[in-house]
């Protein structure tokens, strides 16, 4: 009788049969340009030559098959697949393996097909797209010859248990088999390798569901193999090599025991399962096989102890504790020690008398080695954070002594400067983080916090006697606020440098509406942290004059191309602009009726569910580590440093959730509304339309543009009143921010700035994750006009849903004030408590407000400049009086 089922049959110049007796079949990973830095470098810089011995050693490695993978934005993923493959195929030693053509675009994909020779496997096709897509998908496969890998993914998003895994491999098999005539043992299903001990309970069968699914589909689908990407399971472990490599053999171990036939693995980060320590095996597995209920806290607090250590390096790690009491100090600092400093530094204050000596002398040498490291951009941003820890540490445990000997005001520090966030604005991540970088490179900071009134910080500078003024603030209206700084500083005879920081400052504001303003030093911009110390250092130093030329000359040169700039282009009156508005064909759309209409408070009581709505890149970009996330976490030059901080943050989030030191709460309304005069949207009491509740106005572009382009407004996107259709509006206030105070008070009562900063951070991102979230239950249920849709993560971070949130304050709609309005029509200060400043920005600090529009064309856009007669317009319709209009849009305005 013929067998029924053959063996997986695969090729390169070489046959690799994968027979029963097989034993598992390894996947090199490392030509794949998501997963491995280096690679991606070299397909950017064209150098095929390298990327070819990437191949070729991988080969050597003992790769039994490559996986190749062009998938980024910022190559022609297409052009790069054909040419590498064409090279391989040139290149016996490698192209004796079979090929793995891996991406996520279906026209890499088939390019690929065409140029391999033997037979070779796809990864991958699924269900995402529907039955029809993937038959056509499926087709193609086979008629190219190739074994195919299906991923359980479907319709509803990616299978995320058990029952999940079977039902969409079982139905993708059926498929294959019974319509598209697939052999079933060319067919490999991924059914989802999933990181585990991530401390979120849903998480915690991730690998268990794993192993059951493999043994049922190996069971019930025959012919079928499994496959899986190995190193996701040990995701919450990045940066703990040693428990890493352990859970990757582990997994291996138990799913090659459940029918796992192949993987994607990197060969480095692999233990020997025998060679596993007990202890740590035990844990391991406890997790993987979801064993006991506090296996993740077991394994956590394991590998804590273990933390990038192996048994030999452990011991070389503590080396340093047998030198002198001077290089003990200097390394705890380099290295951001925290555990025996207290120690070191008694010893140190008993060895040099008087503990001025202890700062000045050996805790100055340390710093002094952090500052030069991190100005050679060896050292990076949460390094730095952490080395200050330290040091406040150390200087806090002298205090006692130092104020014994009542030597306060002796100061020897480079300099004195006054840090404050400007009133109105409550954001104080970055002038926290400047604060600690500069007190790392001995100047003395003082630091009077946030919605500081210029007389305040005025008053402030002259008592304390400082050198410099570092002003900070997130939102658009800080920039006038930091003016009337500049502008009371002159009048007043302040003689000292300004420093301008903060997320919409810039050099060109600074040099055009701040500078001018104050004539007596020189006012900065500082781009961030790691810049400030060069500034602030060459402004106090004796060569200041000449720093201070240059700087002069420089913000002439860019007020007078500015001022170039600006004369070029051609702006449309508002009439004009109104002609040109956006146009949507109201009378073919069918405005979906919301389920609900009203206002809505929703508590979110379990903080891990915002967990998968996490952007985590820009997290990264508050530590100035920059690139995007997940790749910056193998980044070559910031990987290391990036992966610890985000074990850190993995830490503190567990922590967060375990412990609600914040607490999420949102209000979202949703009411009847239509467009009245090209440019307001009336929202009305009730669906009888009658009565008008409030009007948002919105802001139209009026720089004249190519003939197909319109000039936008956000009205726009909802129906007029004239077109006799019945539209809606929503809006929405999120917070992550409640109650956050009280452990903040806790780090600070630490001297720990870095896990301060670390929280503030953090709970910006659970605001940005419950605005994320908040708006998929509002499409999905409240309004319910999308309730088909189903993304996972990264679709949701760029947004692909139908439908947009624009915030009060962002390029589309720049004005503040209408964050008044969706305040009132929430009443969100009394039902979330969330406040608004007199600058408008949102306290707590972590918080987001917004509209909702639901219409599929609606699309963010930048408003950009606009001319008077609309500025005038506006303050019409708004009843409010020019100047102060003017002062509100001054970002905006395209002139004075
Ligand atoms: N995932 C990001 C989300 C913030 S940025 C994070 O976690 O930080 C994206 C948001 O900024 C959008 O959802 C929208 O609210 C706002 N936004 C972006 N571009 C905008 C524009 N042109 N006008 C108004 N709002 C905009």
């Amino acid at each position: 009788m013929p067998q029924l089922y053959p063996y997986l049959q695969l090729s390169g110049l070489e046959p690799i049969v994968v027979t029963p007796e097989t034993n598992f079949v390894n996947v090199g990973e490392r030509t794949n340009v998501t997963g491995s830095r280096k690679f991606l470098n070299l397909i950017k810089n064209n150098d095929f030559e390298k990327a070819l011995a990437v191949a070729r050693g991988q080969v050597e490695g003992g790769a039994q098959i490559i996986d190749i993978n062009m998938d980024e934005g910022m190559i022609d993923g297409k052009e790069a697949m054909v040419k590498f493959l064409n090279l391989i195929a040139s290149e016996p030693d490698i192209s004796r393996v079979p090929i793995m053509i891996d991406s996520s675009k279906w026209e890499i994909i088939e390019a690929g097909l065409k140029c391999v020779q033997g037979k070779s496997i796809v990864n991958s096709i699924s269900l995402k797209g529907g039955e029809e897509e993937f038959v056509r998908q499926a087709k193609i496969v086979k008629k190219f010859g190739a074994a195919v890998i299906v991923m359980a993914f479907d319709e509803d998003g990616q299978a995320d248990s058990y029952e999940r895994r079977i039902q969409i491999c079982e139905r993708s098999y059926r498929i294959l088999v019974d319509e598209v005539r697939f052999k079933a043992s060319d067919i490999i299903f991924d059914p989802n390798i999933f990181p585990v001990a991530t401390g979120i309970e849903e998480h915690r069968n991730n690998a268990l569901d794993f192993f059951r699914a493999t043994t049922w589909i190996k069971a019930h689908l025959p012919g079928a193999k499994i496959s899986g990407g190995v190193s996701n399971v040990s995701f919450s472990f990045r940066g703990n090599d040693v428990v890493r490599e352990a859970m990757h053999s582990a997994f291996l171990y138990h799913g090659i025991k459940a029918g796992m036939d192949m993987g994607i693995v990197n060969p480095e980060m692999l233990e020997i399962y025998s060679d596993i320590a007990p202890e740590l095996l035990e844990r391991v597995e406890d997790v993987l096989l979801n064993r006991r209920d506090d296996a993740t806290e077991r394994l956590l607090d394991f590998a804590e102890s273990l933390k990038g250590t192996t048994n030999k390096e452990k011991e070389k790690d503590e080396a340093w504790r047998k030198g002198t009491v001077e290089e003990r100090l200097s390394h705890a600092l380099v290295k951001g020690i925290i555990e025996y400093i207290d120690a070191d530094t008694e010893e140190a204050r008993q060895k040099y008398g008087r503990p001025i000596n202890v700062i000045e002398g050996p805790l100055m040498a340390g710093m002094n080695i952090v500052g030069d490291l991190f100005g050679a951009g060896k050292m990076f941003l949460p390094q730095v954070v952490k080395s200050a820890r330290v040091m406040k540490k150390s200087v806090a445990f002298l205090m006692p002594y130092l104020d014994a000997e009542k030597q306060a005001g002796a100061s020897s520090s480079a300099g004195k400067i006054l840090m404050a966030t400007v009133k109105g604005d409550v954001h104080d991540i970055g002038k926290n983080i400047v604060g600690v970088v500069l007190g790392c490179n001995n100047y003395e900071i003082i630091d009077i916090g946030v919605m500081v009134p210029a007389e305040k910080i005025l008053e402030a500078a002259r008592r304390e006697n400082v050198d410099a003024i570092g002003l900070s603030g997130l939102i658009t209206p800080s920039l006038d606020e930091m003016v009337h700084v500049a502008k009371e500083m002159e009048r007043q005879g302040f003689t000292i440098p300004l420093l301008i920081g903060g997320a919409t400052t810039s050099k060109v504001h600074t040099a055009v509406k701040i500078e001018p303003h104050y004539t007596k030093n020189q006012v900065v911009h500082v781009l961030d942290a790691s810049r400030s110390v060069t500034v602030v250092s060459n402004l106090l130093s004796e060569n200041a004059n000449t720093f201070v030329a240059d700087l002069k000359t420089d913000y002439q040169r860019i007020r007078d191309t500015y001022a170039k700039k600006k004369d070029q282009k051609q702006y449309l009156s508002l009439a004009e602009a109104r002609q040109n508005k956006f146009q949507i064909d109201w009378n073919t759309y069918s405005v979906p009726a919301p389920a609900f209409t009203g206002e809505k408070v929703i508590e979110v009581n379990d903080l891990s569910q915002l967990v998968n709505y996490i952007d985590w890149t820009p997290f990264f970009q508050t530590w100035e580590l920059h690139g995007r996330y997940p790749n910056i976490l193998t980044d070559e030059v910031v990987g290391i440093e990036a992966s610890k901080l985000f074990a850190d943050a993995q830490k503190m989030m567990q922590q967060i959730i375990a412990n609600n030191w914040v607490t999420a709460k949102a209000v979202v309304g949703i009411w009847p509304a239509n467009t009245v005069n090209d440019d307001d949207i009336e929202v009305y009491s009730d669906n009888s339309r009658s009565e008008v509740r409030s009007t948002f106005r919105t802001l139209r572009q009026q720089l004249k543009k190519s003939a197909a382009a319109d000039n936008m407004a956000l009205a726009d996107f909802i129906a007029p009143k004239t077109s006799g259709i019945s539209d809606y509006i929503g809006a929405f206030v999120v917070t992550a921010g409640l109650n956050i105070e009280e452990q903040l008070a806790v780090f600070e009562a630490d001297h720990d700035d870095y896990q301060s900063i670390m929280l503030k951070a953090l709970a910006d991102r659970f605001a940005e994750a419950m605005a994320e979230y908040m708006h998929e239950v509002v499409r999905k249920e409240t309004w319910g006009y999308a309730n088909k849709e189903s993304l996972d993560t990264a679709g949701l971070i760029s947004e692909t849903y139908q439908g947009i949130r624009p915030a009060p304050g962002y390029p589309a709609c720049p004005d503040h004030l209408e964050k008044t309005t969706i305040f009132q029509l929430l009443d969100a200060t009394n039902k979330i408590g969330v406040e608004l400043t007199d600058s408008l920005a949102m306290l707590p600090a972590a918080s987001v407000s917004g509209y909702y529009f639901a219409h599929p064309s609606s699309k963010y856009f930048g408003l950009g400049k606009i001319e008077k007669d609309q500025v005038e317009d506006f303050a019409n319709r708004k009843n409010m009086e020019l100047e102060i209009v003017e002062r509100w849009l001054s970002p905006v305005l395209n002139y004075a």
